[in-house]
């Protein structure tokens, strides 16, 4: 039996947590304070409640940890969980972004690209699709997908998981930045100069992805403009929601990384550094409000 502890009692960590609580393992789902959270999947027909316990209530290490906070919430974290990790404990950063790594010096850390959809409202996780972690292979992660091989979470490896980590980079670029600037969910494509500018925005991303070694088909633009086009009207995405919320925006991991790496590379990137502009100053408004 191992120790599992996910860290982020949210969308993410509250769907991780429910996929293995069917399995031997001891599960502890952890935030910053005691609590109890429903959780409902309504395609499963699953509704539950969660108990939420603090890292200090844990006093025995865990074998694995998985990380669902936001980008913003990083800072500090180490501290808090770093007594619930051992030299063999396996890392999960269950988050969107890159280059968060620094923040989270654990020896055996993974960053997933991760595909699970959800919402949480106050105390109460809706979860909508999908609960798929994509992480990079290894002996640690193929000992990892047997050891939950019972549970509800899909483990997919890859070879070379910078490929699948720049892939959801991108897609998360553009989209991201005009629901959570124009205040508008998925429908805001439908407007002429906002489907240009993901197309610019897609364009730079692609240039850089390949300064940086990613090499995809120019037909990747094209791709996710597609992804994008199969979105409901009313779907947001979850900048767009943290700017609804009032809350820190995760641009440090998304536009944040990519400026910093055309920055790295010295191209030229307009459209990437006006809306980057635009968003840290969106950013700073909610981070002295929080
Ligand atoms: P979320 O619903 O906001 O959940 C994050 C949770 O982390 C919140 O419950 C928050 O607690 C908790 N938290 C913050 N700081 C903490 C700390 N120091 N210790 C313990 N818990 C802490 O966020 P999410 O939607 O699950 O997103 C997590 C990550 O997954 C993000 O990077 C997101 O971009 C990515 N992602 C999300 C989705 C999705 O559909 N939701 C899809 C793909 C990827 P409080 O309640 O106290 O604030």
């Amino acid at each position: 039996m191992k120790k599992i502890g996910i860290i982020g009692p949210g969308a993410v960590g509250s769907c991780i947590t429910v996929q293995l609580l069917t399995t031997e393992h001891k599960v502890y789902l952890i935030g910053r304070r005691n609590a109890c959270i429903t959780y409902q999947d309504p395609s499963k027909n699953v509704n539950m409640t969660l108990n939420v316990v603090t890292a200090s209530d844990i006093t025995e290490p865990l074998d694995i940890i998985f990380i669902a906070v936001k980008i913003p919430h990083l800072d500090g974290l180490y501290k808090q969980i770093n007594h619930l990790t051992q030299d063999t404990t396996i890392v999960i950063l269950a988050q969107n972004g890159y280059g968060q790594h620094f923040k989270l010096p654990f020896q055996n850390m993974y960053q997933a690209v991760t595909y699970i959809s959800g919402q949480k409202t106050d105390q109460h996780v809706i979860h909508f699709r999908d609960e798929i972690l994509h992480l990079q292979q290894d002996d640690n992660t193929e000992s990892l997908k047997k050891t939950l091989a019972s549970s509800g979470l899909s483990l997919v490896l890859h070879k070379n998981i910078e490929v699948e980590i720049w892939y959801k980079l991108l897609v998360n670029l553009a989209i991201n930045t005009v629901t959570a600037l124009g205040i508008q969910p998925a429908s805001i494509l439908k407007q002429p100069h906002i489907y240009s500018l993901c197309v610019s925005l897609l364009k730079e991303g692609y240039i850089i992805a390949k300064h940086s070694g990613i090499n995809f088909s120019e037909d990747v633009i094209d791709e996710i403009m597609t992804i994008y086009q199969g979105y409901p009207d009313d779907m947001g995405t979850s900048m767009y929601y943290d700017v609804l919320a009032n809350t820190p925006l995760e641009i440090d991991g998304i536009q944040g990384f990519l400026y910093r790496q055309a920055r790295k590379y010295k191209l030229t990137t307009p459209h990437l550094d006006t809306i980057y502009a635009l968003l840290l100053s969106r950013h700073h408004v909610f981070s002295n409000n929080s």
